[in-house]
């Protein structure tokens, strides 16, 4: 198999030196009630969520997205001076998850993208000269994790269909696109405005206060959308959230494939400045609780 560039790689990588494989390959794995080192992986938490992650689980704690950030996450930097990331955040004082019960998982169903892949990490990755990412994987073996030792083979596409991550990469991969794409634009594309950055936050994890931001009249006068297309965008949260990434790839990138409203924009304006100016005009109008704030000490706006 081509070896990726590693710089390519979008998250560190665990302590743990991963085997790259491809969805063939056969593992021996099994993770079962009763296995002597139960519960032993949710103990010490290092879980990135994805923006689809905080969708199922706000959901399922019955949170808002604002409340379940500020309770469960902890945002990180995935590069220096740039776009967010966010972490499961682990109880107060410990390394153990929240959610961990004695019986397991609390939220099994609604589980996070690393947890239902885990042993296996999911490395989307752009490999150098090529256009569209690609998907490649990577068998984790760490001491504390015994299922390694059980008498059970499975190909990593099965195991991927028994753990139900599908939906999860499916519907993970704007978000991973995205981050691949700032991270290998790296300095061509200027260092984004902290109001890009907001957006970023906002469109990926605060799904219920993007909503707010896209339902107020302010939006329609700069973006040109009709009524079906509201109608759609608004109809369901895995919409919104698709949409969102399409924003900030426009914000971001400057790949136009949301109309805006010729009215909307300074002609005199750069192109880079003009969508800034976007954002600020659209800030300007909405009420103050539908946008995160700019704050050097609350950088990226999940605090109250
Ligand atoms: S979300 Fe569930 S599976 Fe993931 S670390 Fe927490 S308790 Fe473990
Ligand atoms: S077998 Fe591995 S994944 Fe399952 S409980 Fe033990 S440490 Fe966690």
């Amino acid at each position: 198999m081509e070896q990726p560039d590693i710089n390519d790689i979008p998250f560190p990588l665990s302590p743990v030196v991963p085997n790259l494989v491809e969805g063939d390959k056969v593992i021996q794995f099994q993770c079962r009630k009763g296995i002597d080192c139960w519960n032993a992986c949710c103990s010490n938490i290092d879980i990135t969520l994805t923006p689809y992650d905080v969708l199922r689980l706000k959901n399922r704690l019955g949170l808002s997205s604002g409340e379940f950030l500020l309770q469960y996450t902890l945002p990180y930097e995935l590069e220096p001076g740039g776009i967010a990331g966010l972490k499961l955040k682990p109880v107060e004082g410990g390394s153990a998850c929240q959610l961990m019960r004695p019986e397991g998982c609390s939220v099994y169903e609604d589980r996070p993208t690393s947890c239902r892949y885990y042993p296996i990490a999911l490395l989307s990755m752009r490999k150098q000269h090529a256009t569209t990412d690609t998907a490649a994987y990577a068998v984790v073996q760490e001491k504390h994790c015994h299922g390694h030792n059980e008498p059970r083979s499975i190909t990593v596409d099965d195991y991927r269909k028994e753990q139900g991550v599908e939906i999860y990469d499916e519907l993970g991969r704007g978000w991973r696109q995205l981050v691949l794409k700032k991270k290998s634009a790296g300095p061509t594309i200027g260092k984004p405005s902290d109001r890009s950055l907001q957006l970023f936050f906002m469109a990926c994890y605060d799904l219920d206060r993007f909503r707010l931001f896209v339902e107020h009249p302010s939006f329609r006068e700069v973006y040109d959308l009709d009524d079906a297309e509201m109608a759609q965008i608004l109809g369901s949260e895995p919409e919104l959230m698709q949409f969102g990434f399409r924003l900030i790839r426009q914000v971001m990138f400057n790949e136009e494939s949301i109309p805006m409203k010729a009215d909307a924009l300074d002609k005199r304006l750069s192109r880079k400045t003009e969508r800034e100016a976007v954002m600020d005009e659209i800030a300007a109008k909405v009420p103050p609780e539908a946008i995160s704030r700019v704050d050097p000490n609350d950088k990226y706006g999940i605090k109250d």
